[in-house]
């Protein structure tokens, strides 16, 4: 049986096709520039060199026909027809409060993620636009809706509310949802089998740090906490976001700097995080770069923010659970930054984790990076939020 992922963004689009009796990903993409001058698909097979097709794309139905295409080309696709594919997984970025789990989507379905776009505007509707095109393209093939806020459905009103009037929760649905579920549900799971223990005994904290980085709580398999909130906006410090901040902040920059309110969206999500406090770039590699290498005092301090705030959100997720067993990191940063990662737990001992700097020399790989004998041992972990997507993907149309 064969899962196609799909990840529709608002000019982009991600797909994998994976093989579920292996869970090997046959080919992996990459659409970019859709409804734009100079559209172009990439792929990716194993063995293969990389396929490229650069052909106009005036919306994300030309794409999704493109892709399908490229996946039963003669030379560099990897089935002989569309027949092949089973079943069709999207990602979704919010469910509201409706959704706790994937969904095969049907038409009830897509009204509330249509209901769901004033929570995720940026999101949502263009993940809608890759439903809709796949069913054009797809008639027969069922789809299933994964949702980016789903694992997080667990948490308690405690952790989710904000002191807020309680008539905007009920009103206006103003909590915290929380999102880069997949990929916490899959390395905590992840977790527990290289551990070899069972998920529902362990509290780990797992800490994907990519562009976007948000931390989870997760305790006897279930999200109790996660650092994203109403929007991917809170939390820690992130490439380009912000992060938690007083919210007085909002209004001052209203009054006193005479900005809009998409001025001040734009300003909090865009310019800020290591990229505002640097001033050099929203890229990890590039910090690292004018931090160690160029002595530059804006860079370094960017990277000890970033590290503060992860640090602290660990200590206050332990107080969360009662303790933790577990520090995983993940994504592009988590994976791939060793000086980060050390420096995230350095001052941590006290909670009984002591990062070992040897093990800890790693990129990308599965790896425990904590000393042996410590209480709470530490990971790397990669992510694979599409594997999570297709494994739902499947076991609902099995259903
Ligand atoms: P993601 O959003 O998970 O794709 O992560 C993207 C971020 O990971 C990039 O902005 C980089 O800052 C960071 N990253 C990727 N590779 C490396 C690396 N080799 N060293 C440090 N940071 C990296």
């Amino acid at each position: 049986m064969k899962v196609l992922v799909i990840n529709c963004g608002s000019s982009s689009l991600k797909y994998q096709l994976i093989d579920m009796v292996n869970e090997e990903a046959l080919a992996q993409g990459l659409v970019e520039r859709i409804g734009i001058e100079g559209s172009v698909l990439t792929q990716k097979v194993e063995g293969k060199d990389k396929y490229i097709v650069k052909e106009e794309m005036k919306d994300h139905k030309d794409a999704i026909r493109l892709v399908l295409e490229a996946l039963v080309d003669e030379n560099n696709g990897v089935i002989k027809s569309m027949d092949e594919i089973s079943a069709v997984g999207h990602r979704v970025v919010h469910g509201g409060e409706k959704y706790k789990e994937s969904v095969v989507i049907n038409d009830e379905v897509k009204a509330n993620i249509e209901e769901c776009f004033k929570l995720a505007p940026l999101h949502n509707p263009a993940n809608m636009i890759g439903i809709k095109a796949c069913e054009e393209l797809m008639p027969n093939t069922p789809m299933v809706a994964v949702f980016d806020t789903a694992f997080h459905g667990t948490m308690p009103e405690d952790a989710y509310l904000y002191a807020l009037p309680y008539e905007l929760y009920e009103k206006d649905g103003i909590r915290k949802y929380g999102f880069h579920g997949t990929s916490h549900k899959y390395v905590s799971q992840t977790c527990a089998e290289v551990m070899g223990r069972d998920i529902k005994d362990l509290k780990i904290i797992t800490c994907h740090l990519g562009n976007g980085a948000s931390l989870c709580a997760v305790k006897n398999g279930v999200s109790v906490d996660t650092s994203m909130g109403f929007t991917p906006l809170e939390g820690v410090a992130m490439g380009t976001r912000c992060g938690n901040i007083d919210p007085a902040i909002v209004t001052f920059l209203m009054k006193e700097e005479g900005l809009s309110v998409d001025e001040v969206n734009d300003l909090l999500n865009k310019k800020s995080g290591v990229l505002g406090i640097s001033g050099i770039s929203s890229d990890f590699r590039d910090i690292e770069d004018a931090a160690f290498n160029k002595g530059n005092r804006r860079a370094q301090l960017a990277l000890r923010i970033f590290e503060y705030k992860i640090r602290t959100t660990i200590g206050a997720y332990a107080a969360a659970m009662g303790g933790v067993d577990a520090i995983v990191f993940t994504a592009g940063v988590g994976e791939n930054g060793p000086e980060t990662r050390e420096k995230c737990l350095e001052g941590l001992e006290f909670l009984g984790v002591e990062i070992d700097k040897e093990a800890n020399n790693v990129r990308g790989k599965i790896r425990e990076i904590s000393k042996a004998g410590c209480n709470v041992k530490a990971f790397v972990i990669p992510t694979n939020e599409e594997l999570v997507i297709a494994r739902d993907t499947l076991e609902l149309i099995k259903k």
